[in-house]
């Protein structure tokens, strides 16, 4: 008997095992699947071994002849079934509906039970295989059962795949694709000549080729880097969250890396970064590296001490402060850096991840180049998520009023105008100020519906009270959905269907950045004007970056910021400068009687402010302009 195929498969599945583990393993289910199916390969062809040496010996009796092959047989199925669970992992890693696992783990066993009763009624029947009186070793009808049962479990594959084929991955259509016909082809040469293509042989041939497809593929290393990726500081954060690890963390986020590119081409580019990946991963000994995507890098190191966490720290700072060489240049990078101590408070590796991301957002957002992560950070961060889901739905039944503040004109005393100012209500009765859920509302654009709301409300508001039928009402808007696709139709439907007149309505602008789109604007806002509507710059003296291309723009009121209502002679000289430009002014922020003098005297238009009231919700409005008719 010629054990050659046997002891190659062994020699393979070592081979196999010890790439396997040189890859820092982390146990998946599927790994865990691969590995069982590493280790059956090997004992298929031992077991195969252990049959053969048997065989030969006369001496062997029967019953452990029959015991060492029903064996190799159920081994065998073992196997195939590991191999065909590995492949039922792959195809349904990103399928999150159990099911679908379910019914393959099912069919699988069916088959393995079915093939057992077989296996151990062919002890009396012999349909598979028996010995003849000389012991020999006789093939029955059924002897190539183990391959159909091989057969059926490629159709379970096959029709796992065909029903998930669109959340599989490529790679596993080119598995299916190529290792098919090859099963198919080894199980054909393997009936022709039995004792050449064995198959523990066969098994391990597969066993590589998925190797090499899944395991060989670098999986969970960052392709220019060669640094973990995100993936796997998902997977062993998970284990360490799960095992109640302390660790220190610190994300890394390179800014401006572009002008590096741009001055150096992206190659040099790409060299500087894997340089740059290189020297962190060897920068703290017990530390991992990470390259999470882009230009953001995580650090991870176990905690021992605070000492210890304190010498991480200022040798990363001072590592990024010195900066790298590459091809003969000195780099330094701007960058800023998140410190994280895992606590027992994280659910799961994706929170944490979201809490190093809000702090190094909010790190950011205050030119900060580096931040501690502390619970402060993580209630604002909470805080956001409320208010992010509580604008999700902006309407009266979530807490949303419109609220407006009366504003007096000068010329002819009465409060002619008003400005309408959302309000959010908590179940308590207490509100939430519009300047801390205005900015989220733009960021994540929820502000458009947020200003269709408004309108809304102004115009069903006025539509009902026949007393301010000569009082006019301005909002505020983004310029940028000024912009939005349809903004002038939509307007016109909403006011046009409470048949208000568009005189009355009024659309205040604060937008302090650059205008991109300077001539569109324009043109949009003049079309607007031609309707009938009328134009307010807000907050004006609160930083405009190009003042005089804002005032090409058809505005008809300027709004002085409350900030420049203190100075009486700066408010002065404006005045009569925009009045030069046929420019009503509007007082913002004035609060007593003082002020409201003081303007009066510097020539303002009209006055906003506390002096004369605050914002009211509409049954208060109502009131106040019974009490202030206008003429
Ligand atoms: P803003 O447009 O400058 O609105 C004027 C703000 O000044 C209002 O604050 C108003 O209550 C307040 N104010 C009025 N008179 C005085 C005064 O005499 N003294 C002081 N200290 N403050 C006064 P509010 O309602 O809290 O709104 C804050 C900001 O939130 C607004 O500033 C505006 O930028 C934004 N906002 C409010 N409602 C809306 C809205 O419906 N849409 C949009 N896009 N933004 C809104
Ligand atoms: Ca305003
Ligand atoms: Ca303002």
């Amino acid at each position: 008997m010629n054990f050659i195929g046997d002891y190659f498969a062994i020699g393979l599945v070592i081979i196999l095992c010890m790439f396997y583990f040189d890859r820092n393993h982390m146990w998946t289910t599927s790994s865990k699947y691969f590995f069982a199916s590493l280790i059956f390969t090997a004992l298929t062809a031992a077991v195969d071994i252990l049959t053969g040496a048997l065989l030969v010996q006369a001496y062997v009796p029967l019953w452990l002849n029959i015991t060492a092959n029903s064996l190799y047989f159920i081994v065998n199925i073992i196997t195939t079934s590991f191999i065909a669970l590995f492949l039922f992992t792959k195809i349904l890693e990103h399928v999150y509906d159990d099911h679908c696992m379910q019914m393959a783990k099912r069919g699988l066993f069916v088959i393995f039970g079915f093939f057992l009763i077989m296996v151990f009624a062919n002890i009396w029947t012999g349909w598979m295989f028996s010995f003849d009186a000389d012991n020999l070793y006789q093939r029955g009808p059924l002897n190539a059962l183990g391959y159909i049962m091989v057969l059926a479990q490629m159709v379970l594959v096959l029709i796992c795949y065909t029903r998930n084929r669109r959340n599989a991955s490529s790679i596993m259509r080119r598995v299916l694709l190529r290792t098919f016909p090859v099963i198919l082809v080894c199980i054909i040469i393997q009936r022709v000549f039995p004792d050449i293509m064995l198959n523990g042989l066969l098994i391990s041939f597969m066993d590589t080729v998925l190797f090499l497809t899944f395991q060989g593929h670098h999986q969970g290393v960052h392709n220019l880097t060669k640094l973990n990726d995100r993936h796997r500081f998902f997977k062993e954060m998970e284990a360490h969250i799960a095992a109640n690890a302390k660790d220190q963390i610190f994300l890394i986020s390179i800014k401006d890396f572009g002008i590096v590119n741009e001055k150096f081409g992206h190659l040099f580019g790409d060299e500087a970064l894997y340089q740059f990946a290189f020297s962190l991963e060897r920068l703290i000994k017990a530390g991992t590296a990470f390259h999470m995507n882009g230009t953001v890098f995580a650090l991870t190191i176990p905690y021992t001490t605070q000492a210890a966490a304190e010498e991480h720290c200022s040798r990363l700072l001072g590592f990024l402060d010195d900066g790298i060489s590459c091809k003969h240049e000195h780099l330094q990078f701007d960058y800023v850096i998140v410190e994280y101590f895992v606590d027992e408070k994280e659910k799961d590796a994706a929170e944490l991840y979201e809490k190093l991301e809000y702090a190094s957002a909010t790190a950011y957002a205050h030119k900060q180049k580096f931040i501690t992560y502390t619970s402060d950070i993580g209630d604002k961060m909470h805080r956001t998520h409320y208010l992010i889901e509580r604008l999700k739905h902006i309407d009266a039944e979530h807490g949303y009023e419109v609220w407006y503040q009366p504003v007096k004109n000068l010329q002819n005393d009465a409060f002619s105008s008003m400005e309408a100012l959302i309000r959010l209500r908590e179940k308590d009765g207490s509100l939430i100020s519009p300047c801390e859920f205005i900015p989220l509302a733009e960021q994540t654009g929820l502000i458009h519906s947020l200003t269709w709301f408004v309108l809304e409300s102004i115009c069903k508001f006025l539509s009902k009270q026949a007393a301010l039928n000569k009082v006019t009402v301005s909002f505020n808007l983004p310029m940028i959905q000024l912009l939005e696709g349809g903004f002038t139709t939509k307007l016109n439907s909403i006011v046009d269907r409470y048949g208000i007149d568009h005189e009355r309505i009024c659309l205040e602008f604060t937008e302090r950045e650059l205008l991109d789109n300077f001539k569109k604007t324009k043109e949009v806002m003049q079309t607007l004007v031609a309707d009938g509507y009328i134009f307010y710059l807000d907050d004006f003296g609160t930083g405009y970056s190009n003042f005089h291309r804002m005032l090409q723009l058809p505005f008809q009121f300027i709004k002085l910021d409350r900030s420049l209502t203190q100075s009486k002679d700066l408010v002065r000289t404006l005045t009569k400068l925009f009045h030069d430009m046929h420019l009503k002014v509007v007082a913002e922020g004035v609060e007593t009687l003082d002020d409201v003098k003081e303007m009066t005297a510097c020539s303002v238009d009209r006055i906003q402010g506390y002096y004369f009231t605050k914002p009211m919700d509409e049954e208060k409005v109502i009131a106040f302009y019974q009490k202030h008719p206008i003429e």
